[in-house]
């Protein structure tokens, strides 16, 4: 059962209110800023009546925050429940606290221009809706999608359809490479991410003081229907201009930054400049603890660099993907600079560190932001951390190895923790010291020791129940909301026994958008390699338009190539392209 806060994590909790600014409330007055209405009640159903998205379950945090909430976390999270519709300049709109992202509409000549619509359909369409109750009845005329997360296009069809888009009615458009990334990032990795996805948003806690509160960049992400349409026009080059339905924009490609695609824009005619995610108000992820590749932190604060050049002095407001908009010229820039300067400080002073000989896990402790990204609310770590984003830039560069030597070849986890368990005296020894520790409010050491004696003996209970406090305590105290699900969700596995993977990250539209060779390589990824290395088959597959491939399976490898082949297959398939990803599902 859940316990209350510790001494510990409520003394830590008072000296937060003490040095954070707390009588800062600029985020309130911008995250209520143009108000026009809100959905009552703030919860959206899919077809089958099943709630996919419930923004009152965060009711409770409309109170002081409660001492098993870190006090900031509780602050974000009571700004990003505030939920409705918003005007950011008269003509531009956002529906925001529909989903873990945000919907941005922009008026054109005849309708209006839909920016990322959300990760649901059903989501997306209420979102319109309510655009629709105090904006008039206008018709979609084009979709922009800033970047290749599926928060950012989930919900697509929840605000056009696949016809008016191939008839040319609805151009989409997006950044070089977006389609590519959005089925490369969840093809290869994705099982395994969809699993830590479910800890990372907290899928399986309750709403409450004693659960999920948010992830810090909303408040979790909504489970309707995921659809994808492709884009019709790509966006290539810094300076591209477009025109949609009479809307102008001026493009900057920023790739491999928050996202392999991703781009800005300016509307010249607004002043209003949209910086996709690269400028939220939280530090971000440069390695998100669901597992990714690592992200370039030098490219990320180039690019905000490179932002600030092209549009700082002819910008009003500024908004991302994510969150509430900053207004006034200078407040813009000002915003800009301590994002620019928060990538690149932790980029540059890793490395200054790492060059010292320091290895990641020290960096992070010693990792100290300047005073004025300490002061500043949106350089705080609510989705990413100081911590685990040091460890990231350690492992761009260093990879896992630490350089030393006792840890190039250690044992797996269940070994280690079987012979640490010997060396300390055995379980009851080690939970029993491990007890003291907690008591002392030494989580960090306590969680580290209990988790052998899981590893070792996994039907230790007691154990297991003081593991599970311990990472309840852990989660109390963070003020990063991806951490505090992670640990809570932790606590709630030892509990309660595993949830699975409550998360999926597949559709029909993703599979419908693999190419021939992501679907070889996603069936390659399948193969049993000792099951199968005495195998060889070698299979031609026509796809017709979409090519001809010879299959090769040696040594436990499915390899794949589109050149001519001299000797003749065992198997020659035939089918259209379509059928062989409806094969890969
Ligand atoms: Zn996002």
């Amino acid at each position: 059962m859940t316990r209350p806060a510790s001494a510990q994590i409520v003394q830590q909790h008072r000296g937060q209110l003490e040095t954070l600014p707390f009588e800062d409330t600029d985020d309130f007055e911008a995250a209520t800023r143009g108000f026009l209405g809100a959905l009552e009640p703030g919860v959206v159903r899919n077809a089958e009546g099943r709630i996919v998205w419930d923004n009152d379950s965060y009711a409770f945090l409309r109170g002081e925050a409660a001492e098993t909430v870190n006090p900031s976390l509780w602050r974000q999270s009571q700004l990003l429940t505030k939920q409705g519709l918003y005007e950011v300049v008269p003509g531009i709109y956002q529906v925001r606290g529909f989903d873990l992202s945000i919907m941005t509409l922009v008026e054109g000549d005849r309708g209006v221009v839909v920016i990322d619509p959300l990760i649901s359909m059903e989501t997306a369409a209420a979102a319109l809706g309510l655009y629709r109750t105090h904006r008039g009845d206008r018709p979609v005329t084009g979709v922009i999608y800033t970047h290749s997360h599926a928060d950012h296009f989930g919900g697509v069809k929840g605000v056009t359809t696949q016809d008016d888009v191939d008839a040319g009615r609805v151009p989409v458009l997006a950044p070089e490479g977006f389609v590519e990334h959005v089925v490369s990032e969840n093809v290869y990795a994705g099982t395994a991410m969809a699993r830590r996805a479910g800890y990372m948003y907290g899928a399986a806690l309750d709403r409450s003081p004693q659960g999920g509160v948010g992830a810090g960049l909303g408040q979790t992400t909504s489970t309707g229907t995921f659809t994808l349409i492709h884009p019709t026009v790509e966006i290539t080059t810094t300076g591209q201009e477009e025109v949609v339905d009479g809307v102008r924009m001026v493009f900057q490609m920023a790739p491999g930054s928050e996202a392999p695609a991703e781009m800005h824009f300016y509307f010249p005619d607004f002043r209003v400049l949209c910086l996709a995610e690269n400028a939220t108000h939280t530090l971000h992820n440069i390695l998100t603890i669901r597992g990714a590749l690592v992200r370039d932190p030098h490219a990320w604060s180039g690019y905000l660099t490179e932002a600030l050049a092209l549009f700082g002095d002819k910008t009003d407001v500024a908004f991302a993907s994510h969150h509430w908009p900053t207004w006034g010229s200078d407040k813009v820039v000002e915003y800009l600079s301590l994002q620019r300067d928060l990538y690149a400080y932790l980029h540059d002073q890793t490395l200054r560190m790492l060059n010292q000989g320091m290895v990641g896990s020290e960096i992070a402790e010693a990792m100290v932001l300047p005073p004025a990204l300490e002061r500043a609310w949106h350089t705080r770590g609510y989705y990413g951390s100081v911590s685990h984003n040091v460890k990231a830039v350690y492992q761009r560069y260093m990879g896992w190895y630490d350089g030393n030597p006792a840890n190039l070849w250690q044992h797996p986890p269940v070994e280690r923790a079987v012979r640490y368990l010997t060396f300390m005296g055995g379980a009851d020894e080690v939970v029993a010291k491990a007890r003291a520790s907690y008591d002392e409010g030494d989580f960090r050491w306590a969680a580290e020791v209990l988790s052998h004696v899981v590893f070792a003996e996994p039907e230790h209970a007691e154990a297991r129940v003081l593991l599970a406090d311990t990472f309840e305590q852990l989660g109390y105290g963070s003020e990063n909301g991806t951490w505090r699900c992670a640990y809570l969700s932790g606590a709630h596995e030892l509990r309660h026994g595993s949830f699975g993977t409550p998360i999926v990250a597949v559709s029909a539209d993703m599979l419908a958008a693999l190419k021939p060779t992501q679907i070889f390589d996603s069936m390659a990824i399948r193969i049993n390699g000792p099951r199968s290395w005495d195998e060889r088959i070698e299979v031609d597959v026509d796809l017709g338009d979409a090519g001809r491939y010879r299959l090769r399976l040696v040594n436990g490898v499915l390899t794949y190539s589109a050149a001519a082949q001299a000797a003749a297959a065992d198997l020659t398939l035939r089918m259209p392209a379509a059928a062989a990803c409806a094969a890969a599902e």
